[in-house]
């Protein structure tokens, strides 16, 4: 209940205190320029949209009293004032020029009169009977700051017109992180400076004119090609929004700015000037049918200034007095009209209102206009504002893509995959320009009976490539061979760069492919795609001949070295055994078993027997004697042990060595070429294998690069092809320094040549791109599809094994075949030991025949011709396979047909028993 009447007390007291305090009629004075019809025409219907909306200003109307100036006539805008004062008015709107508006602002200063103001004004200080509702400068060079370093700029051109255009951009000139350009349009040819500005590279462009000059100037970039897919604009023009742009939609530039207002909502209010218009018959022309940020700002401040007066209403009478200039009278209420303008600016505290014996409770909320929060610092400025951050979009023309704020700086509504959806779309059906240079199997020139023209002339893995990806992202290409035929080094005493990478700088490409590998300094000057092969530094040199295998192959098991020690230990054992026979008793046996008592002992281990048991053994076989002493076998067994491990290992390693043809190459690896200087070696000149060993900071590598930059002829060659060619012909005498890939491709078609040792490096091809080229991300994942779905692997299939590839693996395929089964070349060295050993058996066989022969003749008193010819006729008697002893024998026993005793007694006078022992 209590609460009830308190707050019908409060209704009723908050009505009493609302007295009706103005006139009926409230004249506010607008000052144009001759030919601003446009802003005159929103400052009419302005105040009619304040007269026909009955919620400020309940029982009051505005009329709006326009007065018309020329630019720069200060002179009659001071005259033209001072009567528009006599009228009387409340305010003052306007004007827009400087010259004029400075005059009227120091009128209505000394009259007390509010002037109320919606232009660039970048004066700090503002007079106390002023209020300007345009964008506060140094905020609005805030915003560019913050936007341009949103946007990643770190170097561009400031394009301007007046002079205002360098306070509007001094954030921009002092902000450390920005390497500017500031230039001066002048005239009305732009052009020369224009094509200056592209001559020097630039890409990104703030462009601080006129909205009247923004198409002119862009028209005349696009003319002269400072548009297109690597050129970025930056707009500061409030009214960017109102510049055509459809004709530049399609030419890939990134154009961005800002806006106040988005015109797209503002239409109802061009359609109420149009309807109003009709009422006095009067046709809007095309310019007077748009709403500039100027016209919205004036209904901003019609609005804000019958908020203003409303609420001084509701606490004093207000009357509104003439005032003449050359008298000392003032408005009395001025003062209070524009406090209580620049409080509606400022969300109110209570204890400051109180403090200004304002009255709280008719504070109805702050002004949200058409171009948003009206907003006051404490100095008076509209410093915090929010503004829209535009791009020019294909569909759309302009998009929004975000905002800034003092407070809330800049925040990005553009997604990345609206981003990248906006880039692939733009690359679909464009024609992109494809630098190559000739590389097998990389780019090749097709060989065809019939001249070809275009790209037809070109294949290769690189060229199947850019065909896939152009499926994929939907462009067109052509291309275009690198003029010096260079991949892209940098100079390095003038740091300029030459080949695919000069061109891509100069956008005279937009891709470049070839065995382009992917290096740090590279990187810094242009972009790269993913990688579409990993590969790395390695060596291509001469295959070494195969050796044919020698007569004596099956020596080869063992060293010289180890068949000595053979040698040595079996004489050695043999002499060992001959004396430990002699030695031991055991070995002392009786040599017939079937006289008990017998007077002689006998030792088997001579020195022959020895000689011939261990080489009976060694070669494992049976000899017929054997040891008998304990001593005597241990070294027997250990004879077997040494000879059991040695012919294991002979026969292991002997299929190895009669069947591998041995190629015994001079180089294993980079080191071994470091080591030697017999064998030059080389790589591409300006590629980055060259690069790779000139900037290399290991020792090995830094001794190659001293060796190979030293010599002379000059181990360089132009491509590595040549490199290659040279390895063949130098006969061992050169080795070329190249990529593992393009080495694999040569090794599969040259079987003369082979890769030697690993990778002395890892690193990868890319497609190279123009730097911050939008395309590198499409690009980019249309190579990694590839690879996903086996595309990449199939075209290396295609150009490295299958286009006469596999050659040399299917001759080594013959040759492994061939290899497998022995031919006279691995085993003819055993036949000749074989028939050397007979011929020395059939040696000694006739050296002993003619001892025999020579002994028996002296026995028997033949001449030795006789007897060799008796011992020759029995030995052609191949029928008689028994030999009668002969002995010295009276001339009776002896059989006169053969000569021999025809006994078969023993003949012990040669001191040999029956075994010949
Ligand atoms: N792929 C190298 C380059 O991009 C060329 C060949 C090389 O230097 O081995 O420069």
């Amino acid at each position: 209940m209590k609460i009830l009447i308190l707050t019908t007390f409060f209704v009723i007291s908050c009505c009493m205190l609302r007295s009706h305090a103005l006139p009926n009629q409230i004249v506010i004075g607008g000052i144009f320029d001759e030919k601003d019809k446009l802003l005159e025409l929103a400052f009419r219907y302005a105040v009619e949209r304040i007269n026909n909306d009955r919620s400020t200003l309940t029982h009051s109307t505005l009329v709006a009293q326009p007065v018309w100036l020329p630019a720069d006539d200060s002179y009659r805008a001071a005259r033209d004032v001072c009567s528009i004062l006599r009228t009387p008015v409340a305010a003052i709107f306007g004007p827009q020029m400087e010259k004029t508006a400075n005059h009227v602002q120091s009128i209505c200063d000394a009259m007390e009169i509010p002037h109320i103001e919606t232009r660039w004004d970048y004066k700090l200080r503002r007079d106390a009977y002023s209020i300007n509702l345009y964008p506060y400068p140094p905020s609005l060079s805030e915003a560019y700051r913050k936007i341009l370093l949103a946007l990643k700029w770190k170097e561009f051109v400031i394009l301007y017109d007046t002079n205002d255009a360098l306070v509007r951009v001094q954030t921009l000139l002092r902000e450390g992180s920005f390497s500017v350009t500031v230039r001066q349009l002048e005239g009305e040819d732009f052009r020369p400076l224009l094509k200056e500005i592209r001559r020097s590279q630039q890409k990104r462009i703030v462009l601080d004119v006129h909205s009247s000059l923004i198409y002119t100037v862009l028209k005349q970039a696009a003319q002269i090609g400072l548009m297109g897919d690597y050129y970025n604009y930056f707009i500061t023009s409030l009214d960017f929004n109102q510049v055509d742009l459809d004709e530049f939609k399609y030419s890939g530039t990134n154009i961005t700015g800002i806006q106040l207002i988005d015109p797209k909502k503002l239409h109802h209010i061009v359609e109420d000037w149009k309807f109003g218009e009709r009422r006095f018959a009067r046709i809007l022309t095309p310019d007077l049918l748009k709403v500039t940020t100027e016209a919205a700002l004036m209904y901003d401040a019609v609005s804000l200034f019958a908020k203003g007066l409303d609420t001084l209403s509701s606490s004093h009478d207000v009357d509104i007095e003439k005032v003449y200039c050359e008298g000392d009278k003032t408005w009395q209420h001025g003062d209070s009209l524009i406090n209580y303008m620049k409080w509606y600016g400022s969300p109110p505290q209570f204890g400051e209102s109180y403090k200004m014996g304002r009255n709280f409770s008719s504070y109805s909320g702050p002004v949200i206009g058409l171009t948003g929060l009206v907003r006051f610092d404490r100095m008076g400025f509209r410093s915090d504002f929010e503004l829209d951050i535009v791009e020019m979009d294909q569909n759309e023309t302009l998009k929004k893509v975000g905002t800034w704020s003092l407070s809330g700086h800049v925040n990005y509504t553009k997604s990345w995959a609206d981003t990248k959806g906006a880039v692939e779309k733009n690359l679909k059906n464009k024609t992109l320009i494809v630098m190559v240079a000739k590389a097998d199997p990389y780019v090749m020139m097709k060989q065809d009976p019939m001249p070809l023209a275009g790209n037809d002339q070109f294949e290769g893995f690189c060229i199947d490539l850019i065909h896939e990806i152009s499926l994929i992202r939907g462009f067109n290409y052509t291309y275009k061979l690198v003029p010096d035929g260079s991949y892209g080094s940098r100079d390095q005493i003038t740091g300029e760069w030459n080949g695919i990478v000069r061109q891509l700088m100069d956008h005279k490409a937009d891709l470049g492919i070839v065995d382009f590998t992917i290096t740090y300094e590279r990187e810094e000057a242009v972009d790269f795609s993913m990688p579409f092969m990993n590969l790395g530094i390695s060596i291509i040199y001469k295959k070494p001949q195969k050796k044919a295998p020698s007569l004596f192959s099956f020596t080869s098991p063992f060293s010289p070295d180890v068949w000595l020690y053979m040698a040595t230990a079996y004489l050695g054992v043999s002499v060992l055994l001959f004396i430990l026979a002699r030695m031991s008793p055991e070995e002392w046996t009786n040599p017939y078993p079937c006289v008990e008592e017998p007077e002689e002992l006998e030792n088997c281990f001579n020195l022959v027997n020895s000689l011939w048991f261990i080489i009976a053994t060694f070669l494992c076989q049976g000899a017929d004697i054997a040891p008998r002493a304990v001593s005597t076998r241990i070294v027997a067994g250990i004879w077997w042990f040494f000879t059991l491990i040695m012919i294991s290992s002979y026969t292991a390693n002997l299929a190895a060595f009669l069947t591998v043809e041995r190629m015994d190459s001079p180089i294993e690896g980079a080191e071994d070429l470091a080591k030697q200087t017999k064998i030059k070696y080389g790589c591409k000149e300006g590629g980055s294998t060259y690069a790779f060993f000139r900037d290399s900071t290991i020792p090995t590598y830094q001794r190659m690069w001293a060796a190979m930059s030293s010599a002379r002829p000059s181990v360089f060659t132009d491509t590595n092809e040549a490199g290659v060619e040279r390895v063949s012909k130098s006969n061992g005498q050169y080795a070329f320094l190249m990529e593992s890939s393009s080495i694999e491709f040569q090794v599969e078609r040259r079987c003369d040549l082979m890769q030697v040792g690993g990778l002395l490096d890892s690193k990868s091809y890319g497609i190279a791109l123009p730097p911050e080229s939008p395309y590198t991300d499409p690009i980019s994942s249309a190579v990694l599809r590839l690879k996903e779905n086996g595309k990449l692997h199939q075209l290396k299939t295609r150009w490295w094994k299958e286009r006469s590839g596999g050659r040399c693996t299917t001759e080594e395929k013959k040759d492994a075949a061939s290899a497998a089964e022995l031919g006279l070349e691995n085993v003819g060295g055993v036949f000749v030991v074989m028939v050397g050993g007979i011929l020395l058996a059939c040696l000694t066989a006739c050296c002993e025949f003619a001892w025999k022969a020579r002994k028996l003749a002296t026995d028997e008193g033949m001449s030795f011709t006789e007897e060799l010819k008796k011992e020759l006729l029995f030995i052609v008697k191949c029928n008689e396979n028994s030999k009668p002893v002969r002995k010295k024998l009276s001339p009776a026993d002896t059989d006169t047909s053969t000569g021999y005793s025809s006994s078969s007694t023993y003949d012990y006078s040669n001191g040999h028993n029956k075994y010949g022992y």
